[in-house]
């Protein structure tokens, strides 16, 4: 368990330098299980700088939604990890961003389409972007879920973005990868509206990505 809860540091601190999610916004989990077997995840703490973050700060929390009171608060967004981890066996870490380009394109509230073959990465033919709603609630999670239908990544509106992958590793790359294509995608809609790859095009490189990288 420290080894996980030093990784969640480690890419906590990384969320920052990288500016991928600066100072204390967003937050980052780990899929765990105690050694009761009760089932759950390790998170960043709610509302602390990354910068002073440490191994006794990283909360567990069980997919039923319980807690340790005594410790420090989890993310406000723990509910969104629950039904993330809970809906998808292929989720073992999530990271959510207020990234640059990801919050601008987001206050737009318009899906990302295949301006670029890249799109695929989050695993379809575009990018979804959830509604709207009050950060750290269940209406917000189950916007989430809906935008996350055979995603790995997604938009929040009016907020920033959310990545997940088998690993850390993964789910952080995917997440500076979507911050990459949101910013294309606005410098092209600099230009007027893109030309979209069609369905056909796309359903090709879904299938090259299958094999990609392995
Ligand atoms: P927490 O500090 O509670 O994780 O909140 C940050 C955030 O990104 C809320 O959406
Ligand atoms: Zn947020």
């Amino acid at each position: 368990m420290i080894k996980l809860k030093q990784k969640i540091i480690k890419f906590a601190k990384n969320l920052n330098t990288t500016n991928l999610s600066p100072l204390r916004s967003g937050n980052l989990s780990i899929r765990y299980n105690l050694k009761n077997k009760a089932e759950g995840f390790l998170i960043t703490p709610s509302g602390k700088k990354y910068d002073d973050i440490s191994i006794k700060d990283i909360v567990f929390v069980s997919l039923k939604g319980e807690y340790d009171k005594k410790g420090l608060e989890p993310s406000s967004e723990w509910r969104f990890h629950q039904e993330i981890y809970k809906s998808q066996n292929n989720c073992n870490a999530i990271v959510h961003a207020h990234s640059i380009n990801a919050v601008a394109l987001s206050s737009h509230r318009i899906n990302i389409p295949a301006f670029n073959y890249m799109v695929a990465v989050a695993g379809g033919f575009d990018i979804k972007c959830a509604e709207y709603e009050t950060f750290g609630t269940r209406k917000l999670s189950k916007n989430i879920l809906k935008a996350l239908k055979g995603r790995r990544a997604c938009l929040i509106a009016n907020h920033g973005q959310i990545a997940y992958g088998a690993s850390l590793d993964e789910a952080f790359e995917l997440a500076e990868e979507l911050e990459n294509i949101c910013k294309q995608y606005l410098i092209a809609r600099q230009l007027g509206k893109p030309k979209i790859l069609s369905l056909k095009q796309m359903e090709k490189v879904l299938i090259k990505f299958k094999n990609y990288k392995k």
